[in-house]
């Protein structure tokens, strides 16, 4: 967002960029934290686990050899790029050759990178909406245009095909398509991605799947890769994942993409000039991850899965709020309409950003207001923090909405 004191030297596709929503209530209630203020967090999505040992144990191992303080491939280490490739097989059924992997800081620079490399300027990205905040904001410094395709708590927060084929016009170029959801915690029905997968097919567009929560999946719900089901969208579908939701991971900055190998290649050259390899140690511990088994995410889904049920039960409870039970990521997405015209801590709040701004003055509960995910009207909390904070921030919620 552009403030009266940025200077007018700034670039304006760079003054047009919002910053990420997620990231800014996360350092507001973090330095009120450390300020001393007892702030209970629901803002940016991070598991509350420490990583597993193993994987720091390889870390601080790959520390100590010589090899590691030197640069590597661009595209990321041998050895990772082919334990991503047999990750993929085993946990998605998707064959894919270390050659369609780039390992990149982060999904969220995956992400950038696909559409720097697949959009030209006017090119249209169709979104189902609510939206994570940085899709939009990475598709207009890309150049493209972002369609948001609108869905509601009446929807489950899903499109349709039918939604989709309404909305693509001739300079749609790509669907991106993420489940479980982040912000929504909607989870698709593998038959529904069949049926949007045959239709991307069908229509010639690119697929952008975000598949960062695979392994967040609850009760029924249950996660399918969408170019594993639909074998026909491979030569068009880019897979964006990484180790931060999976093994608690956020920090260390490691996701990839698996794209036909003459797209990674391209990917490859543009990321050779802006980042060079990823940090040679934090793919290391990022190796010991995915060759690593399953068990600590296994422990994490059933406690997320506890406290999913916490949040949406008492979120629901409060009057003006509808709270439907998240079936994937750690997410609870409430509309918070029926509360908007209240007085909240002494103050008037008619918008879901007003409302956040007033929880945490009052309250002191962190959450993210709906407007940066495209979803006025709704607020987005992440229950992936203790149960005690849990509790303490859903009864806070509660008595300043009473
Ligand atoms: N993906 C997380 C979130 O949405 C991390 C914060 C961010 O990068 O936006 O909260």
């Amino acid at each position: 967002m552009q403030t009266a004191a940025e200077p007018s030297a700034v670039a304006a596709r760079v003054r047009r960029v919002a910053e990420s929503a997620t990231l800014a209530i996360d350092a507001r209630a973090k330095a009120l934290k450390a300020a001393g203020e007892d702030v209970v967090g629901f803002g940016a999505g991070e598991p509350d686990f420490p990583t597993p040992a193993h994987i720091v144990a390889a870390a601080q191992r790959a520390c100590a050899d010589p090899a590691n303080h030197r640069y590597s491939p661009t595209a990321g280490l041998p050895a990772l790029r082919a334990a991503i490739a047999r990750k993929t097989a085993r946990d998605s059924g998707l064959e894919v050759s270390p050659d369609e992997v780039l390992v990149a800081n982060g999904g969220k620079h995956a992400l950038y990178t696909v559409f720097q490399a697949l959009l030209d300027p006017g090119d249209e990205v169709l979104l189902p909406a609510p939206y994570w905040v940085s899709y939009p904001e990475q598709i207009a410094l890309a150049g493209g245009r972002a369609v948001a395709v609108p869905t509601d708590v009446g929807s489950g927060f899903r499109v349709s095909v039918e939604q989709l084929d309404a909305a693509r016009t001739p300079r749609t170029k790509a669907l991106l398509f993420v489940s479980p959801s982040n912000p929504t915690g909607a989870v698709y029905p593998p038959d529904v991605v069949a049926a949007i997968g045959r239709w991307a097919e069908d229509t010639g567009l690119w697929v952008i799947t975000d598949e960062i929560y695979e392994h967040l999946v609850y009760g029924d719900a249950r996660f399918v890769s969408m170019p594993a089901v639909v074998e026909g969208l491979r030569d068009r579908c880019i897979v964006v994942n990484g180790v931060a939701k999976t093994y608690a991971m956020t920090g260390w900055r490691v996701g990839w993409s698996i794209a036909p190998v003459p797209f990674t290649r391209a990917m490859t050259r543009l990321q050779s000039h802006a980042t060079s390899n990823v940090g040679n140690v934090a793919q290391a511990a990022a190796l010991a991850a995915v060759e690593g088994p399953l068990n600590d995410v296994a422990t994490m889904r059933a406690t997320y899965d506890r406290r999913r049920r916490v949040a949406h039960e008492r979120l629901d409870a409060i009057e003006g709020v509808v709270c439907p039970l998240p079936e994937g990521a750690f997410y609870a997405f409430p509309s918070v309409e029926g509360v908007l015209g209240r007085d909240v801590g002494g103050r008037r709040v008619t918008t879901a950003a007003q409302l956040c701004e007033a929880l945490l003055d009052c309250a002191k509960v962190a959450l993210v207001p709906g407007e940066g995910f495209g979803a006025p009207g709704y607020v987005r909390l992440s229950y992936a923090l203790s149960d005690e904070d849990l509790v303490k921030g859903l009864e806070r919620i509660a008595a300043a909405l009473a």
